[in-house]
């Protein structure tokens, strides 16, 4: 079967996922965001790319970063904007997700912006949308979030210049966690030679051997030499039954601390996609410190956005 995000042509015509998207197109993306970039430094910073196009933001799960960049990223192309209210729209008067999106269809949409607590939803609507109607996923369920990480990608590429000869840490909840499979993917696609997982048995998911990837359950052992730290939040939000004995003791042992930072190459980054839990996965002095590149990503996130929007976009689905 095709990869259902490409069209014929191989090129990038909906944005799912980063599970088997080819290095080149992950790479063109970056490039492409790094046109962007100056961009905000202008006093007008718009560019005419996607004048005349409606991109729809639908997001039926909760989100600041993500929603506001996308809207911002839509905007600096020239599109015209509709963000929904979902909580008050028909979806909790019963509507299915393809008849919102149908509906949404018929009001000249041409680009959705998704985020469902549903793993599929944008793959879901990607089949049933017509062809020249793109979808981006702004992540789904415990699924994907390919441009947070992309954005991740893009920030490391910034601090780092180059993946290869980098040692990358993900510490935390990966169980739950849409943007910690988003970023192993990314990062084993860029050719990062390693990739470590670092977190209790309780929240890692079987299998991450096979992606390429060293566990470890040892903060201190985990860090040991690495040149970039994501850390994770604690999707509490998804944990059925206490997996955790309480926040105060997983700070003490998988908490970033300065102490545990010094594990790390002197140089090493600090990322974190947000909402951050100070004095649960993170110390604020770290959070706030030299190191961290958090706000970056935030920052380097509008720029990612635009590129993936302008790419799908000029990207024909017949
Ligand atoms: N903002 C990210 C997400 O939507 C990470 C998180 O919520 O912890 O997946």
């Amino acid at each position: 079967m095709r990869n259902p995000q490409l069209n014929r042509h191989g090129e990038l015509t909906h944005l799912l996922t980063l599970d088997g998207l080819p290095r080149d197109i992950v790479t063109h993306i970056l490039d492409t965001a790094e046109t962007f970039v100056p961009l905000a430094e202008r006093e007008v910073k718009k560019v005419p790319l996607l004048r005349g196009k409606s991109v729809f933001n639908l997001f039926f799960e909760n989100s600041t970063r993500t929603r506001t960049t996308f809207e911002i990223a839509a905007k600096r192309l020239s599109a015209d904007v509709y963000n929904l209210n979902i909580n008050a729209s028909s979806a909790s008067k019963g509507e299915t997700l393809l008849d919102t999106i149908s509906n949404l269809s018929a009001m000249q949409a041409d680009l959705f912006v998704v985020r469902h607590a549903a793993s599929g939803a944008p793959h879901l609507i990607a089949r049933h949308v017509a062809p020249h109607v793109h979808v981006v996923n702004a992540g789904d369920g415990w699924h994907a979030h390919p441009t947070q990480g992309l954005l991740d990608m893009y920030t490391i590429r910034h601090f780092k210049r180059d993946f290869t000869g980098l040692t990358v840490a993900v510490v935390g909840d990966v169980m739950h966690s849409r943007v910690a499979r988003s970023d192993i993917l990314a990062l084993t696609t860029l050719g990062v030679p390693e990739v470590r997982v670092i977190g209790p048995m309780t929240l890692l998911p079987g299998g991450l051997e096979h992606l390429g990837v060293r566990v470890f359950h040892d903060m201190y052992e985990g860090l040991e030499d690495v040149d970039v730290i994501i850390m994770l939040r604690l999707q509490n939000e998804r944990m059925r039954g206490a997996l955790l004995p309480s926040p105060q003791e997983y700070f003490k042992h998988y908490g970033l601390t300065e102490d545990k930072l010094a594990r790390a190459k002197p140089d090493a980054i600090v990322m974190h996609p947000g909402p951050m839990n100070r004095g649960v996965e993170i110390e604020s002095s770290v959070a706030d410190g030299p190191r961290a590149v958090i706000l970056n990503q935030v920052t380097f996130g509008i720029a990612v956005r635009m590129a993936v929007m302008s790419i799908v976009a000029g990207a024909s689905n017949d």
